[in-house]
């Protein structure tokens, strides 16, 4: 592929449109040109990812009147180290600042307004004059594990989804035979039909108001331009996901009908259950049993986590119930930054069966303890009183 190089961008000139172009047609030079150079065609091409960045954000300024009124005026400068310009509400909010992850997070609602360029030109747009139809998006759904999702994962997934035709490269007709003149509407695309005294147009039912239909159909996919597939795709789960969060690979969806775009592929992720740890948020939540011996003397034990085991100090006459936070141990923040925290919490378990020493032992610790129970069980028995 050659990348165009521009001494000083021309916002117009990078999507290739003239300076009257539409929303419209701003919508499909930027579709066009993105779906060219994103990163997930290119993978580990700096110049394409340049210019992939450089078209999304000529796309995003064109598209705004205001910020297209004052590049008229004052060109590129108008943008230049404005990055909070660049930025604010219904501009490039949400998952947009990470347009070379393929997979980036879907955020929930895109705060109305503006949205995000991908959400409004992804949107779906439905057929086209030309007889083009776009690919619809697919679901996948991806069970993980709580390990995977505090880590990140690549996995290869496998699914079945409808691809442009090899044989026909998606025309429907037949390698060798040419596109006739629809022979129901005469080329026009539409047909009349007289209902009495009314007469009314309606799109050709043949050519489904192309004007043109194939003269020999494609043999492989019958004219459809599309056979369904097997397709195998290396997806990257970033840490940090949970159940519910949904994931965008755009143009992995269903390929489109004669030459409209690929459907989006969304990947739905449910995080298992897991057999120590609750999560909430970005905070694990464990129950540890210890010792009622180690509980009251103290000491030190070794803690699961999800990162390997961790030191924790039992303080000396630690209750049970008791929690611990272990920093930095829990679930890493979708968008960076920050770690949640492990928080332990403590079963003292009393020993249901004794051997006759420990008996004698802990009839001996009774005897020698007397009555100087434990503060709270003091103030409990001085409460009680009143009762009793
Ligand atoms: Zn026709
Ligand atoms: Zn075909």
């Amino acid at each position: 592929m050659t990348i165009p190089h521009m001494a000083k961008d021309d916002y117009y000139e990078l999507l290739g449109v003239d300076k009257g172009a539409t929303a419209d047609e701003l919508k499909k030079a930027y579709r066009k040109k993105a779906v060219q150079y994103h990163p997930d065609k290119n993978p580990g091409n700096k110049e394409a990812e340049e210019m992939f960045k450089k078209i999304s954000h000529a796309y995003e300024v064109l598209t705004d009147p205001d910020k297209r009124a004052a590049y008229d005026r004052y060109g590129a400068a108008a943008f230049e180290g404005a990055g909070a310009g660049m930025r604010g509400p219904g501009g490039m909010g949400g998952g947009f600042h990470d347009p070379f992850d393929i997979f980036r997070e879907v955020f929930g609602q895109q705060g109305g307004g503006g949205g995000s360029i991908f959400e409004e030109m992804f949107g779906g747009a439905g057929g086209a004059r030309d007889g083009s139809r776009d690919g619809s998006d697919l679901r996948y759904d991806l069970e993980i594990t709580l390990e995977d999702a505090a880590r990140g994962l690549e996995k290869e997934i496998s699914f079945r989804k409808n691809v442009t035709c090899e044989r026909c490269d998606g025309t429907g007709a037949e390698p060798g035979s040419k596109r006739v003149t629809c022979s129901t509407c005469r080329g026009a695309g539409q047909i009349r039909r007289s209902g009495g005294i009314i007469t009314f147009t309606q799109t050709c039912p043949t050519c489904g108001g192309v004007g043109t239909k194939v003269e020999k159909p494609c043999t492989v996919c019958r004219g459809e331009g599309r056979v369904p597939k097997t397709t195998k795709l290396n997806v990257r789960i970033p840490a940090g996901v949970d159940t519910g969060s949904r994931l965008r690979s755009t143009g992995n969806g269903e390929a489109g009908i004669a030459g409209g775009r690929a459907g989006d592929l969304y990947i739905v992720l449910s995080v298992k259950e897991h057999e120590l740890f609750e999560r909430q948020g970005e905070d694990l939540f464990c129950e540890i049993p210890i010792k009622f011996t180690l509980a009251t003397l103290g000491g030190n034990i070794e803690v699961p986590t999800l990162f390997g085991k961790a030191s924790l100090k039992i303080p000396t006459g630690t209750q049970s119930g008791t929690t611990f936070r272990l920093r930095g141990k829990g679930m890493p923040s979708l968008r960076g930054g920050h770690q949640g925290d492990q928080l332990v919490r403590m079963h003292v378990e009393v020993p249901q069966t004794l051997t006759p020493e420990q008996r004698k032992l802990l009839e001996e610790f009774a005897r020698i303890s007397g009555d100087a129970n434990e503060p709270t069980s003091r103030t409990f028995f001085e409460k009680a009183k009143k009762f009793f």
